[in-house]
């Protein structure tokens, strides 16, 4: 019995960093989780990876060994979309961010999913009211936004689609709650809030950047210091991928009209030369790995 008597059983759908996340969450919650990935090689890395993380918490003592079984025990695992959400009460959908591909697996999901199952999205950025509107269950459609890495952050971002209703907010919102989370409600317009907020804070800076008002160092040490963020918000983009961030600006330019979110042509460039951030091995800073240290890029070492 999960600790939410309408919601037994929850379908994620993407095994990576998020998917792999919110398996993990739900099941140690006490929910019955089937996890869904098209490749079965994501499927294994993600139960290896949620393996690991228990451990973790078992050797800081916040689990005991019986609680990491159980939790193990409640996550299966399947290739096959149709069969994986066909006795779900809920599922979250946390594939690539790719538009076309969520609209067709919130098609396959609408189609084999029990109606009264309630359709949510881990995404970051695309529009909760067109995934809706692939469905035939709009009232049911929700953004369920958690933050990386899952089972740490404690804040899940619930966006209202345009046709979303209050009981399907409310259940949402209590349920996050048994997940130990702490959600907020915003409603369903570009970027939402956590990206509409934090994403130009991130262009500005890249801006002051390219602009030469400051060296890397000085504007994430001015933005720790200064403003007490854990991270700097050029290191914070390179965490991200500066990809994702470009994509994230160009949801708010387009959604917006407003010349305010338009990407800076640095970031527009590092994106094109394959300058990713952590993913790619060098974005604002160098990643070696297995080294902790915090190295500038060459490419803007001259300007330190
Ligand atoms: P990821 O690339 O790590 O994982 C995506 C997974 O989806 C892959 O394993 C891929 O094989 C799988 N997939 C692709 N097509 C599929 C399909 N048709 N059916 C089932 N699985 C499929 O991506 P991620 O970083 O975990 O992001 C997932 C979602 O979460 C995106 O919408 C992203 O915007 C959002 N998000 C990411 C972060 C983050 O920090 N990474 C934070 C918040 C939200």
């Amino acid at each position: 019995m999960s600790p939410f008597p309408q919601i037994q059983q929850v379908t994620v759908i993407g095994a990576g960093t998020m998917g792999n996340g919110i398996a993990h969450v739900f099941a140690q919650n006490g929910f019955a989780v089937t996890l869904v990935d098209v490749q079965e090689k994501a499927l294994e890395k993600a139960l290896a990876t949620i393996a690991k993380n228990l451990d973790r918490q078992v050797s800081k003592g916040s689990l005991n060994e019986a609680d990491k079984t159980a939790t193990l025990d409640r996550i299966h695992t399947t290739t096959d979309l149709a069969k994986g959400v066909s006795n779900a009460d809920l599922v979250v959908e946390a594939a690539t961010e790719n538009e076309a591909l969520k609209l067709s697996i919130f098609k396959t999901m609408d189609a084999h999913a029990p109606a009264a199952a309630i359709l949510a999205t881990n995404t970051s950025s695309i529009s909760i009211t067109k995934m809706a509107a692939a469905t035939q269950r709009p009232e049911k459609v929700i953004g369920m936004h958690f933050m990386n890495p899952v089972p740490v952050m404690k804040l899940v971002e619930i966006i209202n689609g345009y046709a979303t209703t209050k009981e399907v907010t409310s259940t949402i919102v209590e349920l996050s709650k048994t997940l130990q989370k702490i959600p907020c409600v915003v409603n369903d317009y570009p970027g939402f809030i956590a990206n509409k907020v934090l994403m130009p804070m991130i262009n500005e800076a890249i801006i002051s950047l390219y602009e030469g008002i400051a060296g890397v160092s000085a504007i994430d040490s001015i933005m720790k210091l200064g403003m007490a963020h854990p991270m700097g918000p050029l290191q914070l983009a390179d965490f991200i991928g500066l990809d994702v961030c470009l994509s994230i600006m160009q949801v708010l330019h387009q959604g917006y009209g407003n010349p305010k979110y338009a990407p800076c042509p640095l970031l527009v460039n590092m994106v094109t030369a394959g300058k990713l951030g952590v993913k790619s091995g060098e974005g604002f800073y160098t990643y070696t790995p297995g080294s902790k240290d915090l190295v500038v890029s060459k490419s803007f070492q001259e300007k330190e």
